[in-house]
């Protein structure tokens, strides 16, 4: 058996209570290593080591941003000469099919690059301020805040930790970093090379174990400045309410319900194929999915034909013979998508594809589902109002251009949205109007380290990716200069 570790203050350990948790490969069901459970005990430990790192005089904040820079981008050449090894092992821990998790490793490459060129870019900016005091300037500059505790879910395990990681160290930060216990094994691998790449000890920080235990801790510490935070919107929400303690910075990547609008002028088989990759990449555990598909009345029958032909010829199996789909990550992940579909039934919904558990095959163990499409459902089912996070397309009509705005924006999310059309103006138009942080036309799903990504309402607060991305992990200080030193005369002598 494998046993991963806890890696504190610059030494790999076991928690201090000596437990592990089990790390299941969910094609099998079996147990494929065992991760050291971290404590309070822990995670303390962690938190100051990072501390007394970001308060060191000659510690990480203190390189110049060239020499941060060199150094993150020596982990991404080593993680690029590594790309098949990592996904092998993603697709292990997590399920997902091996060419998603080559792309999960080139992103991940891509984003370490990209921020460890944007911090050597220009940053601040000169103000013209008013005179009354004499001649001054200002001008801010840009600083770390401090401790960041980055918290992370399952659905992309090593990207999402890069997510966070690089624009935090890449900013002068120090970190601790907990990762998915669903998923800890890409992270223990990228935590090796970021100790092979000369980061003073107590810089990064890795402590797995239970989010009620660990996660808790990190929310609540008064030593921690900042959490950023991708999951579900509840834990977000207990996340919050801690990080008021100290008044914590906070970033939150929250869940979706995103609409995805197709207009009888679409080019149909585009749309179908953009649908499918909304809906079932990844096997539908994505934050932004497409997963409620809004068809204009017309085209209905149309699109679920095709739709429904298309999903038959996907193929499921183990995410290491590369099929379409691979299994969900958990038992636990199964019986909640199986749920839905069943309350789905038993609320009226038509199950025109799939809706069973697959175990076709080297399937018979592992947490695979049929790719399944509902149709007939409205803005009461609970399929529309709750995330499912699995393979489940759910299709409503719409008959105007206002009523496919109205049933879009009748969510308490606001992560993603798309819209189909061939009018320009009217993909312009209604695209401007769906209250979402992350919205494509005539396509579904790609996402760029060039562009922002985060939600409105209850999807989140703040954005990853992008310079926005590294903004979130810097404060801006203010600097005033007087340009003519000396007595100035406002009080009499
Ligand atoms: P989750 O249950 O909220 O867990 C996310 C992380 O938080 C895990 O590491 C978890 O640890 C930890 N955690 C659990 N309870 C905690 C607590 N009380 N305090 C601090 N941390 C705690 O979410 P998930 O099931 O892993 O992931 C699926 C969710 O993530 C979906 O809602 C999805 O929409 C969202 N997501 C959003 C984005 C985005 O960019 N907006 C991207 C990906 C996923 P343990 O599970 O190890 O206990
Ligand atoms: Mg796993």
């Amino acid at each position: 058996m494998k046993f991963v570790l806890n890696y504190i203050d610059g030494k790999w350990c076991e928690s201090s209570d000596g437990n592990y948790f089990d790390v299941y490969d969910p094609a099998t069901a079996e147990v494929i290593a065992q991760a050291a459970k971290g404590t309070e005990d822990d995670t303390k430990k962690a938190i100051a080591a990072a501390k007394r790192e970001f308060e060191n005089k000659n510690g990480w904040r203190r390189y110049s941003a060239q020499k941060r820079s060199e150094i993150l981008l020596s982990i991404a050449d080593e993680l690029e000469k590594r790309k098949e090894e990592f996904a092998k092992t993603e697709t292990l821990d997590n399920g997902k099919p091996l060419r998603e998790s080559m792309c999960d490793v080139d992103d991940a490459v891509s984003y370490i690059r990209y921020y460890a060129g944007a911090i050597r870019m220009p940053s601040g900016v000169t103000l013209n301020v008013n005179d009354g005091f004499g001649p001054m300037q200002s001008f801010t500059v840009k600083e770390p805040i401090g401790v960041c505790a980055l918290i992370t879910p399952w659905n992309y395990p090593l990207l999402m930790g890069v997510q966070k990681i690089a624009p935090a160290l890449a900013a002068g930060n120090t970190i601790i970093f907990k990762p998915s216990s669903n998923t800890p094994l890409t992270s223990v691998k990228f935590f090796k090379l970021l100790e092979n790449a000369g980061l003073p000890s107590g810089t990064v920080n890795l402590v797995m174990g239970s989010g009620s235990v660990v996660g808790n801790c990190l929310s609540k510490s008064n030593d921690v400045d900042m959490v950023s935070f991708t999951g579900s919107t509840a834990v977000g929400q207990s996340i919050y309410k801690n990080a008021a303690v100290n008044i914590k910075k906070i970033g939150l990547e929250l869940g979706g319900k995103s609409p995805n609008i197709i207009f009888a002028d679409a080019d149909l088989e585009g749309a179908v194929e953009w649908a499918m990759i909304g809906i079932f990449f990844n096997q539908g555990e994505v934050c932004s999915a497409g997963s409620r598909i809004i068809v204009e009345e017309s085209i209905k029958d149309k699109f679920i034909k095709r739709l429904k032909e298309r999903a038959s010829k996907m193929t499921i199996g183990n995410g290491l013979h590369d099929p379409d789909m691979g299994p969900l990550v958990s038992e636990n992940q199964l019986k909640t998508v199986l749920g839905f579909i069943e309350t789905a039934k038993k609320e009226g919904c038509k199950i025109e594809y799939g809706g069973k558990r697959y175990t076709e095959g080297e399937c018979r163990r592992g947490y695979f589902i049929e790719p399944t499409i509902i149709s007939g459902c409205n803005q009461k089912n609970t399929v529309i109002k709750k995330e499912i996070f699995g393979p489940v397309a759910c299709i409503e009509t719409f008959k105007t251009e206002e009523e496919a705005i109205k049933i879009a924006n009748d969510t308490e999310y606001g992560l993603a949205g798309a819209v189909f059309t061939s009018d320009g103006a009217k993909a312009l138009r209604v695209i401007k109007e769906i209250r979402a942080g992350i919205t494509w036309i005539n396509c579904y799903n790609p996402a760029f380290v060039e562009a922002p990504w985060g939600g409105y309402k209850k999807s989140g607060v703040g954005r990853e990716l992008s310079m926005q991305g590294l903004e979130e992990y810097q404060e801006t200080k203010q600097i005033t200069i007087n340009l003519r030193p000396g007595k100035i005369g406002w009080y009499k002598d």
